[in-house]
């Protein structure tokens, strides 16, 4: 019989953990129990999730039954203890080796033994984050649990979802990660355990490239945007989208990638590492290849 998750856990309340926690609870319709170790960010999540849900039905997207349902579908909470009778746990905390570590370690002992247990990293090792669950490295119960389902931002908009196995991951678990996300309404790829996963990796010497195409006085930045958003149908121009990341997200993106695959194509461009060192982050910090 196929795996069901009929009660998901989610820990981190932040920009990704409440959006994975919101789109469970609406569009799988499973319980969420969502933890945070902040009450702030719990309490600033909740909050959150009334504004979206309240716009989804001002502009008629869903009725005022479906979000009541969906809200109430939410359990805040503080306890990790609490995530004893999950089937599936989705960890969204800071991209913090040793505190991923630290919380799968917890979650092998915490949650139920056929639990799936997955991370939204970005940029960390499947493999080493299953590793944190079992003193001794041969014992698999808990590692061959462990998968990334690494969503994108923001996750009540975006469809895409990257599903990586780790070395000690089962098919199984890949197989329950891959059918809970399409029960959330994503579009699951399959990846492996490879630096910058396949998202990254495709998107951010692209996005690097235009950079030194600015650098090296290829194209104006206009030029270098203007081509790829009329060319190739995309929303936006690789610089914009830079700024809207953050050019600090990138330079580390391409750090790892330049680190764990040891190609000099993967080498940042100089003039990003420029913008960063002065503090133009992009969107966020007010300028970045433009002005906000
Ligand atoms: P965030 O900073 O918005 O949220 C992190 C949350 O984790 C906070 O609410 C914090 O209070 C909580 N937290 C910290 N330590 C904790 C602990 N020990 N126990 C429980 N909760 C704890 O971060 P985010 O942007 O949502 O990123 C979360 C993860 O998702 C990271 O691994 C990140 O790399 C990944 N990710 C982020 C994006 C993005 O665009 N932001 C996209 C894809 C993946």
């Amino acid at each position: 019989m196929a795996f069901e998750v009929k009660k998901l856990g989610v820990i981190g309340a932040g920009q990704m953990g409440l959006g994975i926690a919101l789109v469970a609870a609406q569009k799988a319709q499973v319980p969420v129990t969502l933890v945070d170790n902040s009450q702030q960010s719990l309490d600033k999540g909740l909050a959150f999730a009334d504004k979206l849900l309240a716009k989804d039905v001002q502009k008629q997207r869903i009725t005022e039954e479906i979000a009541k349902a969906t809200k109430d579908r939410l359990k805040a909470t503080t306890n990790m203890a609490d995530l004893s009778d999950v089937d599936m746990v989705i960890e969204a905390v800071p991209e913090i080796p040793s505190l991923k570590e630290k919380i799968f370690a917890e979650l092998a002992e915490v949650c139920p033994k056929h639990a799936i247990l997955a991370t939204n990293t970005s940029s960390i090792s499947i493999t080493k984050i299953a590793r944190a669950t079992s003193k001794d490295p041969t014992d698999t119960q808990a590692s061959s649990r462990v998968v990334s389902t690494h969503f994108m931002n923001p996750v009540p908009v975006q469809k895409g979802v990257e599903i990586i196995a780790g070395l000690q991951t089962s098919p199984e678990t890949v197989s329950a990660a891959v059918a809970f996300c399409e029960k959330m309404g994503k579009v699951a790829s399959v990846s492996a355990d490879s630096p910058g996963f396949l998202a990254n990796r495709i998107l951010m010497p692209y996005i690097n490239e235009a950079i030194i195409c600015l650098e090296t006085g290829v194209g104006k930045k206009e030029d270098i945007d203007n081509i790829m958003k009329n060319g190739t149908n995309v929303p936006m121009g690789p610089l914009t989208l830079a700024d809207f990341i953050g050019l600090d997200t990138c330079l580390a993106i391409m750090e790892t990638l330049h680190a764990g695959l040891g190609d000099s194509k993967y080498r940042p461009s100089v003039l990003l590492r420029q913008y960063v060192d002065a503090g133009w982050l992009g969107k966020k910090s007010g300028r970045g290849f433009y002005e906000y």
